[in-house]
């Protein structure tokens, strides 16, 4: 059995608060599930304000907590409120440490 590959190190080329990579929620489509917020361990989504009855939509709270070229929260959310951009955009904020 073949060992697994070793994680690769990364680092950013530009400061983090200088790369736009992070979610967009449609609060539209959003149904407050809170399935983001529990999958996305750097805690980028928070609760908003509960408006009128029900549960309240997501935010964005922390946007530059946001893992560049992470992804995972899109496929996670069942409404399919959750947007990034185009990864392509972004690759080279980002190095492979060797
Ligand atoms: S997973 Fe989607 S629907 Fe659920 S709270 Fe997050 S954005 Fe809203
Ligand atoms: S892309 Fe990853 S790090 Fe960014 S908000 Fe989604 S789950 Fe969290």
């Amino acid at each position: 059995m073949s060992s697994p590959a070793p994680k690769q190190k990364k680092r950013l080329t530009v400061p983090r608060e200088d790369i736009p990579w992070y979610p967009t929620i449609s609060p539209d489509l959003c149904n407050g599930c809170g399935e983001c917020r529990e999958l996305c361990r750097p805690g980028v989504f928070q609760p908003g304000l509960v408006e009128g009855v029900g549960r309240p939509k997501m935010r964005v709270a922390n946007p530059y907590s946001c893992v560049v070229l992470c992804t995972r929260c899109v496929a996670q959310c069942p409404s399919g409120a959750i947007s990034l951009p185009s990864a392509e955009d972004f690759r080279h904020f980002v190095e492979i440490i060797k």
